[in-house]
């Protein structure tokens, strides 16, 4: 007899967990499972590339809920387990045991896998991703016999690792291919700031730098080989270069794609009738981008998206339009961004760069669109409350003045 659930989540990752239990919190009481591909319960993975890899965080510490939680609720999950086939005219799934479980619902909540190399060397041993729990125990397995690391790619995951591996005493390069780091997501200033923050903590930074191969020895990896001819020595590589969302058996079932995901609507709902998508692989339009289409990476984007998914299936009415948030640490530093910067046409900052406690505010024709805080909680709060007012302000005013004072 094949198996049923009222709603089945696939992903048992950050979204997945939020939609479930939302559900619950929506004293929604049909059947609920989770089916997850990685062996262990929800866990947070922004820890991954921070506390996790320092050592500095027990996992269980990372545990997105208790353990108790799922049976109190009666959530089943089905860890270790990949859906590989979405049926969406018969309401079923087939899973990588070959399995079947039909549904009423279907959440898509699958995230994305780490993009890897091309290049000759891209599968040898000492070369890694930071995606997964997997990933980082394999990575921090073999950190006690690594003294070099060439991390390739120069956004958030890239940089916070190479703090904190610079903090264990490795020495490490960053190879970032465009003229500075965290290009597609923040303005030069940032870039600049953080540029200067690796190299005075010792990390040999290295724009404008392509990778030709990896190179071997003893069938592992021994260094990077650059498009210039240079080798530099790695003992480990971590290749932080982007993720490519996990949509392949939905978009063979029919589903729409969009930006290297799928599409949904305000409720999360995809083009197939009764399948859901949230979290990283949702491509929706944003509201605080013009309604441009977007697909965000982050904590905030996949709660709020699971959230409104789970009240839309319990029967309430909601719609995505949350405020988008995310944050990274490096060293002593903790920023935190506000609004979506794509399509800026001005920026200022505010506070002091040298004193490592600054935000740079990003304008749309005139009105404040997003602010990317370092060490500037104030900001951070008082920004979101600027750019949420959706009015014109002067930009030399936000530079200077207390952002709470120019709301009147
Ligand atoms: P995920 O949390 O990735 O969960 C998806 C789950 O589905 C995974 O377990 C995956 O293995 C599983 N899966 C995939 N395909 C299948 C399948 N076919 N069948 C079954 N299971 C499947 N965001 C921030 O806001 N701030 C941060 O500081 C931050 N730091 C980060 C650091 C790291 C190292 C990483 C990797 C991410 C970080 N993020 C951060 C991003 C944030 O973690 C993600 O945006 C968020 O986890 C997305 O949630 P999700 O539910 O879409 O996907």
């Amino acid at each position: 007899m094949v198996e049923r659930y009222d709603v089945l989540i696939v992903g048992a990752g950050q979204g997945g967990a939020q939609a479930a239990a939302v559900l619950r919190q929506q004293e929604f009481a049909g059947t609920v499972a989770i089916v997850g591909d990685e062996p262990d319960a929800p866990y947070e993975r922004p820890a991954l590339s921070k506390e996790y890899l320092a050592g500095e965080k027990p996992f269980e510490k990372m545990l997105l809920r208790p353990p108790a939680f799922w049976a109190d609720k009666k959530i089943d999950l089905r860890l270790g387990r990949r859906v590989v086939e979405v049926d969406a005219g018969a309401h079923r799934v087939r899973l990588d045991d070959g399995a079947s479980i039909e549904w009423g619902k279907l959440v898509w909540a699958t995230g994305g896998a780490p993009r890897r190399l091309v290049c000759s060397g891209h599968d040898l041993r000492g070369v890694h991703t930071v995606r997964s729990r997997g990933d980082v125990d394999r990575l921090r397995g073999e950190l006690a016999a690594t003294s070099r690391v060439v991390v390739i790619g120069g956004g958030y995951i890239g940089l916070e690792a190479a703090a904190v591996l610079s903090k264990l005493g490795k020495h490490v390069t960053v190879l970032e291919a465009l003229d500075r780091v965290l290009a597609r997501v923040a303005g030069e200033p940032l870039s600049r700031f953080f540029e200067a923050e690796q190299r005075a903590h010792g990390v040999d930074v290295r724009l404008g730098t392509t990778v030709a191969c990896i190179e071997e020895r003893a069938g592992a990896a021994s260094g990077v080989r650059l498009a210039s001819g240079d080798v530099l020595a790695a003992d480990m590589v971590i290749v932080g270069i982007g993720i490519t969302p996990a949509v392949e058996p939905l978009i063979l079932a029919g589903a729409t794609g969009a930006e290297g995901g799928v599409l949904v609507d305000f409720q999360g709902k995809t083009s197939l009738p009764h399948v859901y998508a949230i979290g990283d692989v949702a491509s929706h339009e944003n509201v605080h981008c013009r309604g441009e289409l977007v697909r965000l990476e982050s904590i905030q984007n996949a709660n709020d998206q699971a959230a409104v998914v789970a009240k839309t299936i319990a029967g309430k009415t909601d719609r995505y339009e949350a405020m988008p948030t995310f944050w990274s640490n490096q060293w002593d530093l903790r920023l935190q961004t506000v609004g979506l910067s794509r399509g800026h046409d001005e920026t200022v900052v505010r506070g002091s760069i040298e004193q490592k406690k600054f935000s740079l505010v990003y304008f749309r024709e005139g009105k404040p669109i997003a602010l990317d805080c370092v060490n500037a909680m104030k900001d951070y709060v008082q920004g979101k409350a600027l750019i949420a007012s959706g009015r014109t302000f002067d930009p030399a005013a936000v530079a200077r003045a207390e952002l709470k004072s120019l709301l009147g």
